[in-house]
């Protein structure tokens, strides 16, 4: 379980996050949706260690994420996947891959989690030699999802992985997130593709301003009058 309370997350003299709750149980998707600015990925980020939190508590399995630097979250089963990928554009498919499995609890199956990232992404085996780099935004994303699940998470935290990409690649990419979903991971997600991650999360968070004003089952949410209106494109 993951247990975050009163979270906030200030820079400067701009509130991101205003005391943020949420609960997420274990081998649930939930998607957190939101306007552009609302504190999505800062709350994703600060979870995943990359942000410095102002006050509040961050729980995951009895560790305090609070005290984590990202290295020991990575060694803790949890995994981020930035918006904006961050793959090495320099090194090889299966370079990139292999530098997800650091962690101790990947380097004694290396080998087994590619063939399932392979599976999962079979572009990836077809053009492992290939420099990252040089690939399509939606190959690359494969591949920044991909070297998370090689450091062998639990919990998966996702920033808006179908930004940016063609519509026959975003499907591909939701087609993977199923596929990882039916795995069992944990997977927080952040996406602005509402549509396609209410049909696949559990549940969902609403956020504006820094402050949760929502949540419900997935299946619930998708004919909530508000929700349709403000993510779903509905009149
Ligand atoms: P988007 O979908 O546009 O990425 P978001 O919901 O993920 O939005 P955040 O990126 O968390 O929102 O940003 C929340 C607020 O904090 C925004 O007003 C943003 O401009 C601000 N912000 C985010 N990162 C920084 C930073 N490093 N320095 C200053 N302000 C920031």
């Amino acid at each position: 379980m993951l247990n975050v309370r009163n979270l906030t997350v200030s820079y400067g003299r701009h509130v991101a996050l205003d005391g943020v709750s949420i609960e997420v149980t274990d081998h649930e998707m939930v998607a957190i949706l939101g306007a552009n600015g609302a504190g999505k990925s800062s709350l994703l980020n600060a979870i995943g260690g990359r942000v410095r939190i102002g006050s509040g508590t961050m729980d995951y399995h009895g560790l305090d994420l609070t005290k984590c630097s990202p290295h020991e979250l990575v060694e803790n089963g949890i995994a981020l996947v930035p918006e904006g990928r961050g793959i090495f554009p320099g090194l090889s498919v299966a370079e990139n891959l292999l530098l997800g499995a650091n962690p101790k609890r990947a380097r004694a199956k290396v080998d087994q989690l590619q063939e399932e990232v392979f599976a999962l992404f079979p572009k990836l085996a077809e053009r492992r030699t290939q420099i990252a780099g040089t690939m399509s935004g939606g190959e690359q994303q494969m591949v920044a999802i991909g070297r998370a699940l090689m450091s062998s998470p639990d919990l998966l935290l996702l920033d808006e992985p179908s930004l940016g990409l063609a519509p026959i690649v975003v499907q591909e990419v939701f087609a993977a997130l199923k596929g990882i979903r039916d795995k069992g991971l944990t997977i927080v997600i952040v996406e602005q593709n509402a549509r396609a991650t209410l049909a696949l999360a559990d549940r969902a968070y609403l956020i504006e301003s820094g402050r949760i004003i929502g949540s419900g089952k997935a299946e619930d949410l998708k004919n909530d009058p508000q929700v349709v209106r403000a993510f779903l494109g509905g009149a």
